[in-house]
């Protein structure tokens, strides 16, 4: 399945550091199309739930806590291999480890608190972004 589109969140750290205009120019400067977009604030139980798959990790919980701590911005993105072209413009989950000229590079305050999410997979896109936004909420 190819959806030619990906899931984002721009994450309660970047929120607060103000870094949600830059970061949208960054994903449209890139040839990203918003296709549904909302500023919201994630409760525990679905941050537990969107987070599922790492709940065994050792940093689940504060997972939990840091995405719950404020609010964020959800978007469903469109553009010609959305998934693997964002996961390249957001960079490494360690900013240390992100390229120069990633978002997460430029934004990012650690591995934990890293500015941005972005779908793994066609199938975890599609889920994540139902996750988020109605049929009546998606163009
Ligand atoms: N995370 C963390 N410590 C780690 C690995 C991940 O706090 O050692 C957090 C981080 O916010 C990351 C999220 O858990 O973005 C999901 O982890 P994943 O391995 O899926 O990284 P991503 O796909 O976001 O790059
Ligand atoms: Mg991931």
């Amino acid at each position: 399945m190819t959806t030619n589109r990906t899931f984002t969140m721009i994450k309660p750290d970047a929120v607060e550091n103000g870094h949600i205009g830059n970061i949208i120019d960054m994903v449209t400067s890139a040839g990203f199309e918003i296709k549904a977009m909302k500023y919201t604030r994630l409760s525990k139980e679905q941050a537990q739930e969107f987070y599922a798959v790492h709940a065994e990790r050792p940093f689940y919980g504060e997972l939990v806590s840091y995405m719950t701590s404020g609010p964020i911005v959800a978007a469903i993105l469109e553009k010609e291999n959305a998934v693997a072209d964002f996961r390249a413009l957001i960079g490494a989950t360690d900013p240390a480890e992100a390229a120069e000229g990633t978002i997460r590079k430029a934004y990012a305050e650690n591995k934990g608190r890293n500015a941005v999410h972005g779908s793994d997979s066609d199938e975890n896109a599609e889920i994540e972004g139902k996750f988020h936004f109605s049929a009546e909420e998606i163009h």
